[in-house]
C-alpha cells in the first residue's frame, strides 16, 4: 500500500500486512458487517447468496439472480449498506425503519 504509511490493519485485528483485500473484505473485525448485510440481501430478495466480494464490493451480478428488478434492488441495497452509518442514520432510524425502507422498494419494484 502506502510505503509511508504503516501496514498493519488500521482496524486493530493484529494483521501486520494489510492488503486492501484484508482492509475491505478479509478482516475478521469485518465478518458479522458482511454476514449482516449477506442475511439483509437474502431475506429481501428471497435468494441464497454466499458471501462474495465480487457481489458485496465489486457489484457483479450473481448467477442466481435472473430478474433485472432483483438486480436494481439489490444494487440499490449495497448502495444503501455502503453509505457510511452516520449518513445512513439521518434517513433511517433503526433497523425496523431500513427494513420498512427496503419492503417499500421491494413493494415498489414488484408493482
Ligand atoms: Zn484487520
Amino acid at each position: 500500500m502506502n510505503p509511508n504509511q504503516s501496514s498493519q490493519c488500521w482496524r486493530g485485528c493484529g494483521e501486520t500486512m494489510a492488503t486492501h483485500s484484508h482492509i475491505f473484505w478479509q478482516c475478521p473485525l469485518l465478518d458479522n458487517f458482511w454476514k449482516s448485510i449477506f442475511t439483509y440481501i437474502n431475506k429481501v430478495l428471497n435468494v441464497d447468496l454466499i458471501r462474495d466480494p465480487l457481489i458485496a464490493i465489486l457489484g457483479i451480478k450473481p448467477v442466481v439472480i435472473h430478474s433485472r428488478k432483483k438486480m436494481y434492488l439489490l444494487q440499490i441495497l449495497l448502495i444503501i449498506l455502503h453509505t457510511p452509518r452516520s449518513n445512513i442514520q439521518l434517513l433511517l432510524q433503526d433497523k425496523t425503519d431500513f427494513i420498512l425502507y427496503v419492503d417499500q422498494l421491494s413493494y415498489s419494484m414488484a408493482h
